[in-house]
């Protein structure tokens, strides 16, 4: 079996008598691009500083690369991070920071500033001040200091805060590169719609507790839910109130319905019927609504 890049195992975190993190368990494999999603203070942080052994956990375990946490120095570089808010020498050039970088972690191997400027598209801005660079430039920056020690494993507190939309792009962009090098991401963000786009599996903190895990596909995925688009209205309305199918949203003629049964089968209805059907697919969810819901689930759950 693959070993986990990082095992999560019922971990709990308390501040003092305030319970921030409690029964949280996941694992990242390699090749995952892992989502640590979650409103504002449902614990995200608190989850990343303990996975990386910075903070220590009051309860649980966490493996990372097969070390615990409380030892991450084993991993020797295999594991980079990348905090929110950019750490650099703001007076000295993007060259100067991958050097001093560099000197700083005694890296004598791994990719080179030449490669990495590359990778996060700097190349050609070696000698401008980080002073004088975008947020998203300073953004991508970090990302390329983190990227020197060629690590396997790289996680990123929210790497979009604060970011304009351009810069927003740069970074989303440079992340999806990223996955191609066969990196193992993690990404702490609230910016779900990015995110949606970009993971390949997350977790859904609220309240310090898990409310969703899974791979996209387990977290979006369809369920019973059909988007088509019909020639008669009229008639399908009437077969839905008939099938007690549940008409989400209506935009025209076209029409999103659970029918809690296949694509195949309301195709079937739809056609038997006489309606003529120009296009029906499975309509996923999103990750928005998905957090809607489980926000909504936990507001109403004593
Ligand atoms: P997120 O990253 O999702 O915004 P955090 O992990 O920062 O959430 O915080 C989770 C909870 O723990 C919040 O209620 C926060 O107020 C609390 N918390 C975080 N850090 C500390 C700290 N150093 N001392 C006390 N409480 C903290």
């Amino acid at each position: 079996p693959t070993q986990p890049v990082l095992a999560v195992r019922d971990l709990g975190k308390r501040y003092g008598s305030q319970v921030a993190l409690e029964g949280v368990s996941f694992d990242v494999l390699p090749g995952q691009i892992f989502g640590l999603l979650g409103p504002n203070g449902s614990g995200k942080t608190t989850t990343l500083t303990c996975a990386l052994g910075l903070l220590r956990h009051s309860s649980g375990s966490v493996h990372i690369l097969g070390h615990p946490s409380e030892r991450i120095f084993e991993t020797k570089g295999r594991v980079a991070v990348v905090f929110d808010t950019p750490v650099l020498l703001r007076n000295h050039t993007i060259l100067q920071n991958l050097t001093y970088g560099a000197r700083l972690r005694n890296q004598t191997k791994g990719r080179g500033p030449k490669e990495v400027l590359e990778l996060v598209g700097l190349s050609g801005l070696e000698k401008r001040k980080a002073s004088q660079l975008s947020l998203g430039q300073m953004r991508r920056l970090s990302i390329a200091l983190a990227l020197a020690g060629s690590p396997e494993f790289l996680v990123l507190d929210e790497p979009l805060a604060g970011l304009d939309p351009i810069g927003v792009r740069e970074v989303m962009a440079l992340l999806g590169r990223l996955r191609h090098e066969g990196l193992t991401l993690m990404v702490s963000s609230h910016r779900l719609f990015e995110m949606e786009r970009l993971l390949t599996h997350a977790a859904v903190l609220i309240e310090g507790r898990l409310a969703a895990l899974g791979s996209m596909e387990e977290l979006l995925g369809a369920g019973g839910r059909v988007r088509v688009e019909v020639d008669d209205l009229e008639k399908t309305l009437g077969l839905a109130q008939q099938h007690a199918w549940k008409v989400l949203a209506q935009r025209d003629q076209e029409l999103t319905i659970d029918a809690g049964s296949s694509p195949q089968e309301v195709n079937r209805k739809l056609v038997q019927a006489g309606v003529g059907v120009e296009r029906l697919a499975p309509a996923r969810s999103s990750l928005p609504d998905l957090f809607e819901q489980l926000v909504d689930a936990r507001e109403d759950s004593p």
